[in-house]
């Protein structure tokens, strides 16, 4: 087991394309760690890179106390699950789990025996004499990640490891490498373009954006506080509503509406610096008439049944569009008239660059 330093990572490919600009990070000893972006923002080629099939162009990746940066896969001592699994069609499970061991000039019987017990935890037994093309997607998944931990490695990287499974069986198998990855404790870094994913999983996340950490957090941190509107944005099954306002004297002025006390308004913020700003809030942490400080009355336009919820998009009067999650029954029609209340202390507000307003 091992953390994780990285020291102003920077991957240049050919052609100039700068992947990784300067990163720095560290991922605790035996924690679940999500590298979550929008697609090219640099995830993959920062997994690689660790795992050593990309060469860093500067900077430097230190495994527990060892430097790797130079060194090649084989000797970083870590293990990567591909996509696709890269399992061999040709073999069987259990030769397809002993297969490092092999490499490693382990002798046959000790490789059969743990690939078998590695197997065996992972409820593959019965499905040992079975080639890949014979299993369903999540049992490849089991398969792989066998290959994977039969090498103790001191790292697991996995890129999308979930992305080859179908809704349902994704779901499960979330809750199984969460588990897994509990009881092994090894530390794991993770690749995926699904926030759901990130926010179930992992103990940290960074959330990166053209090769660099936009922020770094626990998933109720991320979630609560996005660091910056892209955070804000990019994170959420719903979008958030942002208003464009004016922050003056600590009073937050939102369209039309009678400029409010910023805090008595929500905002758990003490930053009083004037200026522009965008107001934000999710619309999960929004009420509907409920009284508040600063509301958005208006009209229904749409709701969208989200299952045990109900997604409601109301336009205001001074033409702002804010949404509202509210439980499913008590949602009002389309063309009621309804007054939109963030929850207090959940208000957000950012600065002209997108930044978060310190509280
Ligand atoms: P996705 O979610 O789509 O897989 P990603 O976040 O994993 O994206 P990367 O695959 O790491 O992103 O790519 C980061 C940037 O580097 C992108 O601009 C991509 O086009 C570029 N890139 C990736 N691989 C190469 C390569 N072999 N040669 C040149 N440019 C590359």
């Amino acid at each position: 087991m091992a953390s994780i330093h990285i020291d102003g990572l920077t991957k240049v490919y050919p052609g100039d394309v700068t992947a990784i600009d300067g990163l720095d990070l560290t991922v605790a000893d035996g924690s679940f760690f999500a590298l979550l972006g929008p697609s090219g923002c640099g995830k993959t080629t920062l997994l690689r890179t660790i795992a050593g099939l990309e060469e860093a162009t500067g900077g430097s990746i230190h495994i527990g106390e060892r430097e790797v940066t130079r060194l090649s896969p084989g000797d970083r001592n870590v293990a990567m699950v591909f996509q696709d699994y890269a399992l061999f069609p040709h073999m069987s499970v259990t030769d397809n789990i002993a297969y490092p061991l092999r490499i490693k000039k382990v002798g046959r019987s000790e490789r059969a025996a743990k690939a078998v017990e590695t197997g065996e935890g992972l409820g593959l037994s019965a499905l040992m004499d079975r080639r890949p093309g014979e299993l369903s997607g999540g049992q490849q998944q089991r398969v792989a990640l066998a290959r994977a931990m039969a090498c103790q490695p001191d790292v697991f990287l996995l890129d999308e490891p979930l992305s080859n499974l179908d809704a349902r069986l994704r779901l499960e198998a979330r809750t199984f490498l969460k588990r897994l990855q509990r009881d092994l404790a090894v530390t794991t870094v993770f690749v995926t373009h699904d926030q759901s994913e990130a926010l179930a999983m992992a103990d940290q996340i960074a959330v990166m954006e053209a090769g660099r950490i936009r922020q770094l957090g626990t998933p109720s941190e991320i979630f609560r506080r996005p660091a910056n509107t892209f955070v804000a944005n990019f994170i959420g099954s719903t979008p958030m509503n942002m208003l464009r306002g004016e922050l003056r004297g600590g009073k937050l002025h939102v369209g039309d509406r009678e400029p409010v006390d910023a805090v008595a308004a929500g905002w758990a913020g003490a930053d009083t610096r004037d200026g522009a700003v965008t107001v934000a809030f999710r619309p999960e942490y929004a009420r509907v008439d409920e009284p508040g400080s600063l509301s958005f009355e208006g009209e229904v336009e749409t709701s969208e049944n989200l299952g045990a919820s109900v997604l409601i998009t109301a336009r205001t009067h001074d033409d702002h569009r804010v949404q509202a999650v509210v439980p499913e029954g008590s949602e009002p029609e389309a063309g009621e008239a309804v007054r939109v209340t963030p929850v207090p202390g959940r208000v957000l507000v950012y600065d002209e660059d997108g930044e978060l307003l310190a509280s």
